[in-house]
Parts: structure tokens; C-alpha cells; sequence
């Protein structure tokens, strides 16, 4: 049975390349019937945060990636935090220092450059293998100097070859990789032990994960063969490299671009089912000629052996384009209420350039919206369903309808663009407008009487005919459809926003 995990260290912000592996684990997973495992890689104390970890459970939650067995859930193989597994690091460690595949090694990185400029070669070409086999006189020399070892992984004189499960068989030479460090001076052990020790002991049958760490395979491999020999594992695991992502320029994507921060997305108005949709692209399509599926579409067809190699671009454009798709794919209702957050500011504005740092603002939920804010939402939502593509422009688009007429803004460019015909449209549109009876206030009757006031009665042509209008109610030169406007903010409001412009 297919086993794969998803082991995140808990650094920073949550991030898009984070994310997309976690994707494929989880729909791989899925599609085979195999178990998704969640752990969390959190043995550097120096870098690990509570606030990373409690925003990465988070993105999971809202994006619905959901694992088996994991933080939070448990099962046969708990507990799933790494900082939590100290002695089982410790044991191993010693058991493979006493099988020999680890070795103490006392060498500072100035002696190991040293050497090499002895030899005349690079001095940066890493460790040399000094400490293989120094005696124990050697040894206690090193300690009565007051020096503590670290311990070493000695790789075998041989090329290593696997064969990944994106890009094929890959080689690394032999000697191409030095001898590394799996446990500090100090004993703490480092990510190249822990991490296939935890793979080895939860049965991982497949590591999917990003080209980044497709230099530390080889060790991973070799690491993996000692575990092996001395019955700490069963079966080496198949590995599969991600493509990176690419940014801007074609870099890549670097954690200081905003794009790459999952958290933007989300404040900027993805809906989930956009975001995984569109992080599937980065490597992996569902067919030549179809670019939005569901999640379950996803499930239904992902295969590793599909991904593609080539760095995958991050297009922001594309994005947002395929996030429009999913918007209007979704009920009405669930339109209305996915908006909530948004209009009422929940979310950091990601155009705010402290943004990062400004709290999450609880967000409401539908039902804890006044009455007149209910209605509103509820009539006003079916009109930009087609027209967003990213939940936060709703904001914009329908911020007039929630604020109070002398605190609505008016854009200043919109305003200086009306025509020198603009009072005699507003008047006209005041004059036929005062006489309606308060029944007659609807979207079809609206357009009735403004068309004839201003288009026949002034003659203007009906493209230009109803911009002062529109710049008065809604405070801007783009908008929802105007007489559904008017008929949802009602009569008083309306004539009064009429007036101020007038
Ligand atoms: N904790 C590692 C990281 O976040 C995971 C590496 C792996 O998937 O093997 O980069």
C-alpha cells in the first residue's frame, strides 16, 4: 500500500511551493487509495515558530487537504512532531555509530579548506573524509584539546543511481558527495538523519517532494541502505522531484515575492478550490485542452509519472483567471456568504505594504450581518458573480452599497472625466425620478424613466447617457449594472448621492 507524507518545516509563512507538494502527496495519496501522512519537521529551535506551524494547520484546513495519520490526528506512528521524537533519533544514531556507517569527525571547516589549499584544489569542495578512520590515540588527542566530534555519514565509493519518479534514472558519481554531518558537536540531530529515519519508521513508500532537495537524495539513499542493514527499515522509498516554480523573469519563485506567500492568496480572494486547481498546473495538466477541474477531477486522474520536469511559471494573470471559473461555479448562496470576510475588512489588504504584520480581524459570517446588510448582500452578490475574479475586488465593487451617503468617495478621476453635460443629466434624472411612487423603485421601471428623460429628453446617446449617474451613486466609473444598483440601495439613498454630485 502506498504511503506518502508531507513533512513541512515550520519556518516563516506558508508558501506556494510548500503547498503544491503537499497537493500532489495528498492527491496522490488519494487517487491510489494509499495513506497521507502529515508531520511536522520542527528540529531547528533557532528557526521553527508556533505562529508558522499554526499557519500552515490553517492554510491545510481552508484549502481542504485533509491527511490519515498526522499532528493532530494521530495513528501507529505518533507522535508526529519531530521535536517530540528526540530519543528515537538518539537510538538510531548510536545504533548506526556502532554498525560503523557513522564515524566522529573533529575537523573545523577552516582545517578542511586548509587542506584542500594544501593540496592545491578548490578550497570550498567541502569535506574531505580526514576523520575517516582515525585511531583511538588520534581521537583522544582531538578530546584532550577539548574538542567535541560531530558525526559523519561515510558514503561508499560507488556511484548512487535511483531512479526518480518525474525525471528518470538519475546518477550522482561516486565521490561527488562528501561525507555529511547527520548529528552536531552537540548531539542534536540534523534534518539528513531525522528525516529518513521518520520516513523509514512510518513505512513511506513514496517521497514526493520539490528539486530543491534533489541534492540530498543521494545521502538520503545511502542513509537509507544503513538503516536497512540494521533492520530500521524495510523498503527504500521511490522518489519523485517536483519542478521548481519560477517567478517574475524567469527566477525562481523566491520567498520574498509576494506571489509565492499562500497567504496572499487567500486575503486576496482565492477561493480554495481556485488556488488548488490552478497549484496543479504548476507540473501536472488534466488534458491538453482543459484547464479547470474540481479537486475530485484532480483525484481522479493524478498520477506522478504525469508530472513534468520543466520548471513550472507561476503566472498571476492565469491565476486569478482560473480562480474566475471556479467563482462562477459555485452556488449563489456560497458566493454570498464567501464574500462576508472580505467586505468586512477581515482580511489585511495584500496592497497594504505592512500587510504581513497587521492581525487577522475575526471574520463575520453571514448570519451576524444586520438586516439591512443581509438584504443587500443577498441581492447585490448575484450581480458581480461573473464579473470577479478574485473574491477581495468585491470590495471595490460593492463598498457603495455599505457605506452611508455622505461617506461615500467619489473617484476623482471618474468625477473629472463627466462631461460638460453632466448637470442637465443629473437634474433630468432628479426631475423624473421625484416623481416615482415608491412601488415603481424597481430595476426594469428605473431604466424606463431615466432612458426617456435622458437619452429621448436630452437626446444623449445612451453609452454616455447614464455615466454621471453611475459616478454619482456608486462613487465610481465601473460598477455593477446601474439601475440594480439603484433599486438595491433604494430610493432615499439614491436621489440623495444624485443630489450631492448635482
Ligand atoms: N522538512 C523538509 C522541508 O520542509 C522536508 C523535506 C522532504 O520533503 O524530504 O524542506
Amino acid at each position: 500500500p502506498i504511503r506518502v507524507r508531507f513533512c513541512p518545516s515550520p519556518t516563516g509563512t506558508p508558501h506556494v511551493g510548500m503547498v503544491r507538494t503537499c497537493l500532489f502527496n495528498w492527491a496522490y495519496a488519494r487517487h491510489t487509495g494509499g495513506t497521507f501522512v502529515f508531520r511536522i519537521e520542527d528540529t531547528d529551535a533557532a528557526r521553527d515558530s508556533e505562529e508558522s506551524f499554526h499557519a500552515i494547520l490553517d492554510s491545510l484546513s481552508w484549502l481542504g487537504l485533509d491527511w490519515d495519520e498526522g499532528v493532530g490526528k494521530g495513528g501507529p506512528h505518533k507522535p508526529y512532531r519531530q521535536s517530540q521524537r528526540m530519543d528515537l533519533y538518539r537510538q538510531v544514531a548510536a545504533e548506526l555509530f556502532e554498525a560503523g556507517y557513522l564515524y566522529e569527525s573533529f575537523s573545523t571547516p577552516e582545517e578542511v579548506e586548509e587542506r584542500h589549499r594544501a593540496r592545491g584544489e578548490d578550497p570550498k569542495l567541502g569535506y574531505d573524509g580526514f576523520d575517516r578512520d582515525l585511531s583511538q590515540e588520534q581521537k583522544a588527542a582531538f578530546r584532550a584539546q577539548g574538542r567535541e566530534p560531530v558525526l559523519r555519514l561515510r558514503m561508499p565509493d560507488e556511484d548512487i543511481t535511483f531512479d526518480d519518479l518525474v525525471r528518470g534514472p538519475i546518477t550522482f558519481k561516486a565521490g561527488s558527495v562528501p561525507d555529511y554531518v547527520v548529528v552536531r558537536a552537540n548531539g542534536d540531530p540534523l534534518y539528513t538523519l531525522v528525516n529518513p529515519v521518520d520516513d523509514a519508521a512510518m513505512g513511506i513508500t513514496h517521497v514526493l517532494r520539490g528539486e530543491d532537495l534533489l541534492s540530498s537524495t543521494p545521502r538520503q539513499v545511502v542513509l537509507y541502505r544503513a538503516l536497512m542493514a540494521i533492520g530500521r527499515a524495510q523498503v527504500m522509498p521511490r522518489f519523485g522531484h517536483l519542478p521548481y516554480v519560477m517567478g517574475e523573469g524567469n527566477k525562481k519563485l523566491s520567498k520574498r515575492d509576494p506571489e509565492s506567500n499562500l497567504l496572499i492568496h487567500r486575503y486576496r480572494g482565492m477561493v480554495p478550490e481556485g488556488l488548488l486547481n490552478y497549484l496543479a498546473l504548476l507540473g501536472w495538466s488534466l488534458s491538453k485542452d482543459r484547464d479547470v477541474f474540481s479537486p475530485a477531477e484532480l483525484i481522479a486522474s493524478f498520477d506522478v509519472a504525469d508530472v513534468n520536469p520543466n520548471p513550472a511559471r507561476f503566472d498571476p494573470k492565469k491565476c486569478a483567471a482560473i480562480n474566475a471559473e471556479h467563482v462562477r461555479l459555485l452556488e449563489s448562496e456560497d458566493f454570498r456568504d464567501r464574500l462576508v470576510p472580505y467586505l468586512a475588512d477581515a482580511f489585511p489588504d495584500p496592497a497594504d505594504p505592512q500587510w504581513v504584520s497587521r492581525p487577522l480581524v475575526s471574520a463575520p459570517v453571514f448570519a451576524e450581518l444586520t438586516e439591512r446588510e443581509q438584504t443587500v448582500l443577498s441581492s447585490a452578490a448575484p450581480l458581480i458573480q461573473t464579473r470577479v475574479q478574485l473574491l477581495g475586488e468585491a470590495r471595490e465593487m460593492l463598498g457603495f452599497l455599505f457605506t452611508s451617503d455622505d461617506a461615500l468617495e467619489l473617484d476623482a478621476t471618474a468625477v473629472s472625466k463627466l462631461k460638460d453635460s453632466a448637470p442637465a443629466v443629473l437634474d433630468a434624472a432628479l426631475a423624473a425620478l421625484e416623481g416615482l411612487g415608491a412601488h415603481e423603485w424597481g430595476t426594469t421601471r428605473l431604466e424606463e424613466v431615466l432612458r426617456e428623460a435622458i437619452v429621448e429628453g436630452l437626446g444623449i446617446k445612451p453609452r454616455l447617457a447614464f455615466g454621471p449617474l453611475r459616478v454619482a451613486v456608486t462613487g465610481r466609473q465601473v460598477s455593477p449594472p446601474l439601475f440594480e444598483s439603484m433599486e438595491i440601495l433604494g430610493a432615499e439613498s439614491s436621489l440623495a448621492r444624485l443630489r450631492a454630485l448635482r
